[in-house]
């Protein structure tokens, strides 16, 4: 892991360091222009760069990466971008062992996970597999500065989603415990300030060190409602990963409020409140962020299908998970009230 403004430009010395020759390049469309200032500082050992990395990593996207990567005799990865380019990178690495070296640009976290997604015929499939598990990630804050202020928000709010699970998860431990309190600390501390001045580089840089410790937590620890609560909605309702978790965190953690406690002391102590559901959603309403359910495209006739695919089979949570306070969770999160 490198970390520091200017990092990128320790790449060929990474690549050294993994014994690779010749790296394929990843980006989406939006970031080729990034994606072609990187290449150039690898010069001949870019074997080629592919653009097309698009959200939960479509099959027919994979697929065409993978031959890409075999045409052009690549022995490596560099995947410059957001969670979505990450997990285009980890499907090449899923069939062919290939290392990939994460160079990520927002606060996602994917980089720090042996998780991938794929999405076949309409349905995402995710599993765990170390291969694919990135062997080096170069954290540059200077790569972040044009993520714009909203997508910094709910990528933001979605590092802090991992952390807060990580700390009531059913394999919560206390090295874990301490990453990801410090995680949510840094970027509640960031996220505003990056919205007022997105430029602002010593906010950028403690935004992306969040990041990497909620990556961590993401990584190491269950997650539990709420992220079983954002799959459905991403995964049978369509709608946006970041947004979803900013909107539903608060109203999952007011569902876990009473059932752990010491994990809602330590979120309350890393942002200096009294309710720590309540803290997160009014640190969410100074940020430029989708506040409703209703607002980014779910009807309120979803609701009783969302609470009930999300009951059926439920992951692991402080809290019994059962369909009437789920459903009622769902309603305040449509409406947005407070917790
Ligand atoms: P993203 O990667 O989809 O990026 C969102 C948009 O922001 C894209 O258009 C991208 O090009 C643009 N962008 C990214 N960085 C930028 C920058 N610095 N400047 C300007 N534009 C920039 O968004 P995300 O929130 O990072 O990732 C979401 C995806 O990642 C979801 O599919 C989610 O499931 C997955 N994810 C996976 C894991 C894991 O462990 N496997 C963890 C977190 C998220």
């Amino acid at each position: 892991m490198v970390f520091g403004a200017g990092a990128v430009r320790e790449l060929p010395a990474e690549l050294d360091r993994l014994g690779a020759k010749r790296a394929l390049l990843l980006s989406t469309p939006e970031q080729k222009e990034s994606l072609l200032k990187v290449s150039k500082t690898l010069g001949s050992r870019c074997a080629g760069t592919y653009d097309k990395a698009a959200m939960h990593v479509p099959i027919e996207i994979a697929e065409d990466a993978r031959r890409a990567a075999r045409e052009l005799g690549a022995d490596c990865c560099v995947t410059v971008g957001g969670g979505s380019t990450t997990g285009l990178g980890k499907a090449i690495a899923l069939t062919s062992s290939m290392p990939i070296l994460a160079v990520p640009t927002t606060y996602a976290g994917s980089e720090m996970t042996p998780i991938y997604g794929l999405t076949e015929g309409g349905a995402k499939k995710t599993g765990r597999d170390l291969k694919v598990l990135p062997k080096a990630v170069i954290y540059d804050p200077e790569l972040t500065l044009s993520l714009p202020p909203a997508l910094s928000a709910s990528s933001g709010m979605n590092a802090i989603a991992h952390s807060v699970e990580a700390l009531y998860a059913q394999d919560a431990n206390p090295v874990i415990s301490l990453m990801a309190e410090e995680g949510i600390r840094a970027l509640a501390k960031a996220l505003p300030s990056i919205v007022q001045q997105p430029g602002d580089l010593a906010a950028r840089s403690e935004a992306l060190y969040g990041a990497w410790l909620c990556g961590i937590a993401l990584g190491s620890a269950g997650m539990a409602l709420h992220h079983k609560l954002c799959h459905v909605l991403g995964g049978s309702f369509n709608l946006p990963h970041a947004e979803t978790h900013s909107i539903v965190l608060p109203h999952a953690m007011r569902y876990n409020q009473d059932a752990a406690r010491e994990a809602m002391a330590r979120v309350e102590r890393a942002l200096g409140a009294a309710s720590a559901p309540r803290a997160i959603y009014d640190l969410e309403k100074g940020l430029p962020l989708p506040m409703k359910l209703a607002d980014i495209g779910l009807k309120e006739a979803d609701l009783e299908r969302a609470a009930r695919i999300a009951t059926e089979t439920p992951y692991p949570n402080p809290r019994k998970v059962e369909y009437a306070p789920v459903l009622e969770l769902l309603r305040n999160a449509y409406s947005g009230a407070r917790p």
